[in-house]
């Protein structure tokens, strides 16, 4: 409906829907449009529903009509407007392609009775342009005739002795008629990603020891980091991060550092906790960037090693991780050499709700 609403040749819209559908259609299109009539209910077969949508289209007086399939979301505004171009030249034209598969006619028990000569063959899609007056008097005429299989418009108007031009349809203009279809229609879909991202921030103070923990690296030291668990500034930073993204609160909340079972923990279980999280959303992780600010250690040595173990935490490529490190240049706390900050940011893509 959009597709025929936004295009500029396009000067009325009438809908028909099923019988039962009135509810499903306002909650579809729920603001009123000035091209778009009230929809009309359609008949038992398809010829009877789009000869229901000219019927009420009659009173505007059309000069020319487009007949489309609600099962074309898809349809491009090129071939609408290839369908009216074709429609400057003649009483009717269709989007249509060339079959591009071999085809053959099936005979007994699904075996081959014949190859076929595919050149000339098109499938037809929809739009299905026509001189309005004349495809209203084929399907009047067909319906009186009591004719009413015919498969498409095109075939109404080949019957009624109409000259129908093919013009150039899409793939994308497939019809949805199968569960597969439609997982392939959904894929089509354009989604806003939903993108978060959090941040973390943690500090902890250097006591006197043989090492420290950071991102996950033990690295030998003059001094070591004072915390319940195992004091590792920029996993606690990168976890905050992840949580942060996910609005899920806090490490602290998470692990109390009243609780005697995080005494001494290596920090990945937290990291992989936020991670479980992530999965539970069906979330995935794009990046997380850590930087630790301290005047020693030097990270440089260990930053591979960190980038490649917090990749195997997070589940995801080395290249979505980076681990930075500055000193204040002596000033505060990390300069006077008294403890080490890390800050994290985190972006985790939440897939987008499925609409109401
Ligand atoms: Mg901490």
């Amino acid at each position: 409906m959009r597709a025929m609403l936004d295009h500029p040749g396009i000067d009325l819209v009438q809908v028909v829907i099923g019988g039962d559908d009135a509810q499903l259609y306002a909650g579809t299109m729920p603001d009123p449009h000035p091209r778009l009539m009230p929809p009309v209910t359609g008949g038992e077969t398809r010829q009877s529903s789009v000869l229901r949508g000219l019927l009420a289209l009659e009173a505007h007086a059309p000069d020319r009509v487009l007949i489309h399939d609600g099962a074309r979301p898809f349809v491009a505004a090129e071939i609408i407007s290839r369908v009216l171009q074709g429609l400057e030249r003649g009483a009717g034209a269709i989007a249509a392609l060339p079959i591009a598969d071999a085809v053959k006619r099936s005979g007994d028990e699904g075996y081959i009775a014949a190859s076929l000569d595919r050149s000339a063959l098109w499938g037809a899609q929809t739009p299905q342009g026509f001189d309005f007056q004349a495809i209203l008097r084929a399907h009047k005429a067909a319906a009186e005739a009591g004719l009413t299989q015919f498969a498409d418009d095109a075939a109404v108007a080949e019957w009624a002795g109409l000259r129908v031009m093919l013009v150039t349809g899409s793939e994308r203009n497939r019809k949805i008629t199968t569960a597969e279809d439609l997982a392939m229609a959904t894929m089509l879909i354009p989604q806003t990603p939903d993108i978060r991202t959090g941040h973390g921030f943690d500090v902890h103070k250097l006591v006197p020891g043989d090492h420290v923990w950071l991102c996950g690296v033990k690295i030998p030291h003059s001094h070591s980091l004072a915390g319940h668990s195992d004091a590792d500034v920029g996993l606690h930073a990168l976890t905050d991060a992840l949580l942060g993204a996910l609005g899920e609160g806090d490490i602290g909340q998470l692990f109390p550092d009243t609780d005697p079972q995080w005494r001494g923990a290596a920090s990945h279980i937290f990291v992989r906790e936020a991670v479980r999280r992530v999965r539970l959303r069906g979330a995935h992780i794009a990046n997380a960037d850590i930087t630790v600010v301290c005047e020693s250690p030097r990270i440089a040595p260990y930053r591979q090693a960190m980038r490649g173990g917090i990749a195997q935490m997070l589940e995801v490529e080395t290249e979505r991780i980076s681990v930075k490190a500055t000193t204040t240049e002596t000033l505060g706390f990390t300069g006077r050499r008294e403890g080490i900050a890390a800050l994290a940011t985190a972006t985790v893509i939440v897939p987008p709700r499925p609409a109401a």
